[in-house]
């Protein structure tokens, strides 16, 4: 015979056994626990995302050509030119601006053996190539001229323009049209995070030089080299570079108009290092 067992009443448990007060008790600290856990859990996450953080920028501190980079700065920082960059830190007074490819082989400090705060460099299109102008450029240059007095800009242009040659290969595959079709295009359907977008602004800008020289070179005798083609349409997108500062500026334009300012393009040889004037 087995006896029957009653169910156990949890309310006449809590009526009748535990303290109303040990209850309270019970459930403010289970409240308490659960937060403080939410809170650790919170933290550690912000710990854990600050780490990752830290970790990314310390790695990409730690990649060797950052490590070069401030390598020579430090060396610059701490080297003979200490004085001078003092002395320049109030202000500066460049005796010319000189317009340039982005290319790394063309650096007019060196190649005009120019010190600090001695040349207004501008390199046009960031991150490309090819001595076009844009508005920040033209604001650049004429910021030199108003309020630093430069007195000469030149257009610089250097030998095997990766640029120029690009879109001398374009032109002789006749893949151009459809580059500059893009970009004609691109007014319509603009998408600037679209890498054709950009490419074909920068064809576009180019072409004409490179319609220009084929135009030269095609009316010399004999067959037409393509080597001397590339030097036309680096001499043609040089001074159409000038030709455009001047025709967009009428700040350098005025300056210019009065001799206040004197305007000159040449090209930069990479092999012989030898920088020639060429004339409209
Ligand atoms: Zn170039």
């Amino acid at each position: 015979m087995t006896e029957s067992v009653p169910t156990p009443n949890v309310a006449s448990l809590v009526d009748s056994r535990v303290p109303w007060w040990l209850l309270l008790a019970a459930c403010g600290g289970l409240v308490a626990s659960v937060t403080w856990n939410l809170l650790e859990r919170r933290r550690a996450y912000v710990d854990t995302a600050r780490e990752e953080l830290i970790e990314e920028v310390t790695h990409e501190q730690a990649s060797d050509k950052m490590v070069e980079l401030l390598r020579r700065n430090h060396r610059f920082a701490h080297g003979e030119l200490a004085p001078l960059r003092t002395a320049l830190a109030s202000g500066q007074r460049p005796f010319a601006a000189v317009v340039c490819c982005a290319d790394s082989r063309v650096s007019p400090e060196l190649i005009f053996e120019s010190g600090l705060g001695e040349l207004f460099v501008v390199r046009p299109v960031i991150r490309t190539a090819g001595n076009l102008v844009d508005e920040i450029a033209l604001g650049s240059l004429e910021f030199a001229v108003e309020h630093l007095g430069v007195q000469l800009l030149l257009v610089l242009g250097h030998g095997k323009c990766g640029a120029v040659s690009a879109v001398v290969k374009l032109t002789a595959n006749s893949r151009v049209a459809v580059a500059a079709a893009q970009a004609d295009g691109g007014h319509q359907h603009h998408d600037d995070n679209h890498p054709a977008h950009h490419i074909a602004h920068l064809v576009a800008k180019i072409l004409p030089a490179v319609r220009s020289a084929m135009e030269v070179v095609s009316m010399e005798a004999g067959e037409v080299d393509q080597e001397r083609l590339l030097d036309v349409a680096i001499s043609e997108n040089v001074l159409a570079t000038q030709h455009e500062i001047l025709s967009r500026s009428s700040i350098l334009r005025s300056f210019a108009a009065h001799k206040k300012l004197a305007v000159r393009s040449g090209i930069y040889c990479l092999s012989s290092g030898v920088v020639s004037l060429i004339d409209p």
